[in-house]
């Protein structure tokens, strides 16, 4: 195993995503982490592949929202006040990526890669023999405040140009979908080309194993270990030193440690979230993900019970977890669907990867011969792990992107 095609350092869904990409157009890959396969970022998000995005997230623009923020009783946002400080410059970079003409721009921009997040799935789960964890039945939004249902009309106006299919329903028309829940909303929209999966962990596993499967090596090693080796790169695993002509980073939250490094100066940061997992009391149980949107968080049906994952927390990747947005949530997650006790016994936290204008980063590094990015997948890694594989592999050997990679150009912050 001394020397491959190519070396992939990250084994998220994103990295193991590319890694079966390319081994699929023949390939030699070794796909490296310090850690098991799909154990971080990956493993605990809110199983969503939200094909349907149009919008990015936004920096709140209504004073009422960003107040409720500040004096932390905002159960969709949590901060750590010693962090503001570090993350302003992306924060205002964020804010400036909110309003309204960039969104639609950004809308526009992003829809190709986004259109194929269900179908790569659909196709590498049924290729891996696991098609029972991909679930087409959509994403309901239910929303309590008529302001926030009234604010998506740009959305609804950019989505019908796109012509992606929504279904706005009244709280029956929303409990005929899901007969478990309270009608504490007025408001809620049906996507139906959003998917979702049962477990996310066992998708990235899933595909690992159809990356052995197509001659792939999977390796215990740490990426601080890269260096140049002639034209091309080494690093070290435990199976010894493995040598290839292409890197991918493929580093999720950690790529932000190895950027400055390798001279690129990108405006990378993490949003942290967590999730822990509920029964259902009596029968009660959920066909698909349900975004209580005026409080920022998701409950997903999952193998292990209903994962309710909260929003967003600007706080350092590495500092102790701090969960009170759970509390902030409880009660009125409790309205909207009848939680049982706790399906587990710890809380999870994650650090999503982030650039300011939500968009991966996704193609060559500059100034790098040989050294590729996948990186700032944000809320949707899992949606865009094998669209992204897909197009960057596509780069790699040199075969037309099925989708223009320009959006995704490291560049566009340099
Ligand atoms: C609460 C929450 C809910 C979410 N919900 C959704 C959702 O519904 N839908 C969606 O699409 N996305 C969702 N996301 C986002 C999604 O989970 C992430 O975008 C995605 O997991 C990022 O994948 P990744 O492969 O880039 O990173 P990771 O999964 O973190 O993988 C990076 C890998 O790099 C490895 N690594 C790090 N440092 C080193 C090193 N020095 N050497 C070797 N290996 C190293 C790590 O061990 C890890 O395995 C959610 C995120 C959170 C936190």
């Amino acid at each position: 195993m001394a020397r491959t095609d190519a070396i992939v350092l990250g084994g998220g869904i994103v990295g193991t995503s590319v890694a079966l990409q390319l081994a699929k157009r023949g390939l030699s890959v070794a796909l490296v982490d310090r850690a098991g396969l799909g154990e971080q970022t990956s493993f605990g998000n809110a199983g969503i592949i939200e094909g349907n995005t149009v919008f990015p997230p936004t920096f709140p623009a209504d004073l009422r929202r960003l107040a409720r923020i500040a004096t932390k009783r905002a159960s969709e946002a949590n901060y750590h006040l010693t962090f503001l400080p570090k993350v302003l410059p992306w924060l205002l970079a964020f804010r400036a990526a909110s309003q309204p003409q960039r969104l639609i721009e950004t809308a526009h921009l992003i829809r190709p890669l986004f259109a194929s997040a269900v179908p790569e799935h659909d196709a590498l789960l049924k290729e891996a023999g696991t098609p029972q964890l991909l679930r087409k039945t959509g994403w309901l939004k239910v929303y309590r405040r008529e302001a926030t249902f009234a604010g998506l009309q740009r959305e609804f106006d950019v989505a019908a140009e796109m012509g992606l299919p929504l279904q706005p329903l009244d709280t029956a028309g929303a409990q005929a979908l899901e007969p478990a829940l309270g009608g504490v909303f007025a408001h809620a929209v049906f996507w139906p080309e959003a998917a979702s999966v049962s477990n996310p962990f066992r998708v990235t596993l899933a595909y690992a194993l159809r990356l052995r499967v197509l001659g792939g090596v999977t390796v215990s090693g740490d990426a601080r270990t890269l260096h140049r080796k002639g034209q091309g790169w080494r690093v070290e695993t435990d199976e010894g030193g493995v040598d290839a002509p292409e890197v991918v980073l493929a580093l999720g939250p950690w790529a932000g440690d190895f950027l400055k490094g390798l001279g690129l100066r990108l405006p990378f940061a993490v949003k942290r979230g967590y999730h822990r997992h509920f029964r259902g009391r009596g029968n009660a149980s959920l066909a698909r993900p349900v975004l209580d949107a005026d409080y920022g968080y998701c409950i997903t049906p999952m193998e292990m019970g209903i994962r309710m994952t909260t929003g967003v927390e600007f706080a350092s990747r590495d500092a102790q977890p701090t969960p009170v947005q759970f509390e902030r949530i409880m009660p009125a997650a409790r309205q909207l669907f009848p939680l049982g006790e706790r399906a587990d016994d710890k809380t999870w936290m994650g650090a999503r990867p982030c650039f300011p204008d939500s968009r991966p980063v996704i193609g060559r590094a500059p100034g790098q011969s040989g050294l590729w990015l996948a990186i700032g997948h944000a809320h949707w890694g899992l949606t865009l792990g094998p669209s992204t594989g897909r197009m960057l592999a596509e780069m790699m050997t040199g075969a037309t992107p099925f989708v223009d990679p320009a959006p995704y150009r490291a560049e566009r912050f340099l």
